[in-house]
């Protein structure tokens, strides 16, 4: 059976920075990552990012990912597994991985941060199985990774950050895009982003959605139509569209079935977009020396992924009995970034989501000794 101080789930910005902070607290990490490379979301976001330079704002998010993985490769003390994925965190503190190629193994860490993001959610209409459907990750995958055009003319669903980043993007590789339909009455992205897609001549269709996709073999067209205040389709409204790619892009759901499995209390958090684990403000779950960062703990940025995995790396390092002279400063100068990057009229949502899920921090930050508590009513 392996062993590490702390095992780290998932190798996005929120991983990689856990891993950091952990290691450079002098703690022995492993860090496990499902796919064939480190990043997460980062390996595809060739835009530059917003924030502030504590979280490298205006670098592309894939040199974002490669600075963190260029300085994890300077850690004797940290262990990548990649093409691995956990599968299971077991009462008596035992984790269990499988291997791509074959292997099975467990590992009983001392600690774990769970940092697993996020998957895609999907639309229901006649005939969403067609193939030129796609999620809008995996339309940024096949570009920005591949270099491949997912087709020529495209309708996106969706005008929040994602579908309307994605939709310039397929603009900037050759791709026409026909079209943004959202089915708010108002853009939920941000100003500058619409604006960009907008001056492209891009039309944004608010209050519609998607009644239908047509096609036999693969997509030829959508039929879209009009909601009103209510959401419900407005008979009389549809519009044909000839397209070859429909691409979804109505938001992500938290990864959370791993934290669940361990028997960490769970909340669905509407603002947070789906099922969350309550945790303290150094993103400690109810189950101790189980921490989270990222996605998985509501869908928000990169940028606060960042930030709460750096947290997330000293406090489980802390918990375990780590100590640095700057631990406490560095660890309220993340509670402080954090607070900045959800302030604001944007933020609020957040905020409102993050509050439902914060509970009072345990008086004592190390374990002092303490065994990593059993998964209770297992
Ligand atoms: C299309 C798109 C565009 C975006 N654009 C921006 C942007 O411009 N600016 C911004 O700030 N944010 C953007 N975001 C959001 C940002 O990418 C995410 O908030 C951020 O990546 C979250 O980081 P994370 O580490 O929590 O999750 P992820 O980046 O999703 O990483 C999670 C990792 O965990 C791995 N994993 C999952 N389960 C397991 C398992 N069981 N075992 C092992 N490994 C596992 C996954 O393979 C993945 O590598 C975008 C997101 C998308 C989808």
């Amino acid at each position: 059976m392996k062993t590490a101080d702390i095992l780290v789930i998932g190798g996005g910005p929120a991983g990689l920075c856990a891993t950091l902070n952990a290691a450079e607290m002098g703690a022995k990490v492993l860090l496990v990552e499902r796919d064939d490379a480190l990043g997460g979301q980062l390996v595809k976001q060739t835009h530059m990012f917003f924030g502030s330079e504590k979280q490298y704002a205006s670098t592309r998010g894939i040199d974002i990912g490669k600075l963190l993985i260029e300085k994890i490769g300077t850690f004797e003390n940290v262990e990548v597994m990649k093409e691995t994925t956990v599968i299971g965190i077991y009462e008596d503190g035992v984790v269990t991985l499988e291997e791509r190629h074959g292997g099975y193994l467990k590992v009983k860490p001392e600690s774990i941060i769970v940092t697993t993001g996020a998957s895609e959610k999907f639309l229901g209409f006649p005939n969403n199985d067609l193939p030129g459907i796609y999620g809008a990750g995996a339309v940024q995958t096949l570009m920005n990774v591949y270099g491949v055009k997912p087709g020529n003319n495209v309708l996106m669903v969706g005008a929040g950050n994602i579908g309307l980043i994605v939709s310039y993007q397929l603009t900037q590789a050759g791709v026409n895009v026909a079209g943004i339909v959202e089915a708010a009455p108002k853009i939920g992205g941000y100003l500058v982003h619409a604006s960009k897609v907008r001056r492209m001549g891009i039309p944004i269709y608010t209050s519609h959605t998607v009644k239908q996709a047509h096609g036999s073999d693969r997509l030829t067209g959508v039929t879209m139509i009009q909601l009103d205040e209510k959401w419900q389709q407005v008979p009389g409204t549809e519009k044909e569209i000839e397209v070859d790619v429909l691409c979804i892009s109505v938001g992500l759901s938290p990864l959370s079935e791993l934290l669940h499995q361990a028997g960490c209390e769970i909340k669905y958090v509407a603002s947070l977009s789906g099922f969350v684990p309550v945790r303290d403000e150094n993103m400690m779950t109810t189950q101790e020396g189980i921490f989270v960062a990222g996605d998985v703990g509501g869908i928000e940025e990169a940028s606060s992924a960042m930030v709460e995995g750096y947290l997330a790396g000293l406090s489980a390092a802390e918990w375990l009995g780590y100590s640095s002279d700057t631990l406490t400063e560095r660890k309220t100068d993340l509670k402080e970034q954090l607070r900045s990057l959800r302030s604001g009229p944007e933020g609020a949502r957040i905020r409102q989501g993050i509050e439902q899920i914060t509970r009072q921090a345990p008086g004592n930050a190390s374990r002092k000794g303490q065994a990593m508590a059993a998964v209770p009513g297992k």
